[in-house]
């Protein structure tokens, strides 16, 4: 009994791009620092700002496809025309060490990790139309007008998966949203597997 840890919290955040998913999980991070990020293993060129290892591992193609190859990864999938996976050690290192850990990935993604572990919490988060999804993809000016139409066709895809999920929020209000997930995050935290010597605390005299 003595040395079998806390268990970690796994929590999977999933939106359609554009949603506000970065803006809410920042936010997270902020909150909850004892939370670990899963950093993703990506074929995609960094962004300005973006650090190797801290945001994504950029590798080529080549180098993605022999990772996954030998099973490297814990899921992956093809995201808007490039490759993303997230590497099962970091998974199984923060599970030994009874650390929480959050993921941002795709919902392909989400599927498979949900299939794969059988366990973690699965939150999806809903933009309040497509119509304000493009304004804020729009708005963002990230992205081409050609990469905002392959956003807007795969959210209605990712829309459509979202009844797998274990919690639904509507991102309208920023400030309400962000209540709700770290809402869930509470709650879900006060379960007793994440208290195993709590009992034994208590009762001792
Ligand atoms: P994602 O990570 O889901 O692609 P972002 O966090 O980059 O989305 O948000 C997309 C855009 O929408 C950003 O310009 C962000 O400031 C804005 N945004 C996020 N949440 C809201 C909200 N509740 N209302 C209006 N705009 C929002
Ligand atoms: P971006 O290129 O904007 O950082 O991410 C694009 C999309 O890829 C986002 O929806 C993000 O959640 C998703 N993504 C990031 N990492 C992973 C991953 O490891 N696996 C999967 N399946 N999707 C990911």
């Amino acid at each position: 009994m003595n040395n079998i840890l806390p268990a970690g919290l796994l929590i999977i955040i999933c939106a359609p791009s554009g949603t506000g998913k970065s803006t809410l999980i920042s936010l997270l991070r902020k909150d909850f620092p004892q939370f670990q990020f899963s950093i993703s293993y990506t074929t995609r060129t960094p962004r300005p700002g973006e650090v190797h290892g801290r945001d994504y591992f950029f590798v080529s193609k080549e180098k993605f496809l022999e990772l996954q190859k030998k099973d490297f990864f814990a899921e992956w999938a093809k995201v808007h025309e490039n490759y993303y996976g997230t590497p099962k050690n970091a998974i199984f290192e923060a599970l030994k060490q009874g650390k929480d850990l959050l993921f941002d990935i795709d919902v392909q993604g989400a599927l498979q990790l949900k299939n794969n572990l059988q366990q973690g919490v699965y939150v999806f988060i809903f933009p309040p139309s497509l119509e304000e999804l493009k304004n804020r993809l729009l708005n963002r000016a990230t992205d081409s007008k050609e990469q905002i139409q392959i956003r807007l066709k795969n959210a209605q895809k990712e829309i459509e998966q979202a009844s797998v999920f274990d919690y639904w929020i509507v991102n309208d209000d920023l400030k309400k949203a962000y209540l709700e997930l770290k809402s869930i995050i509470i709650a879900e935290k006060l379960k007793p597997q994440y208290h195993p010597f709590l009992i034994k605390r208590i009762l001792q005299k």
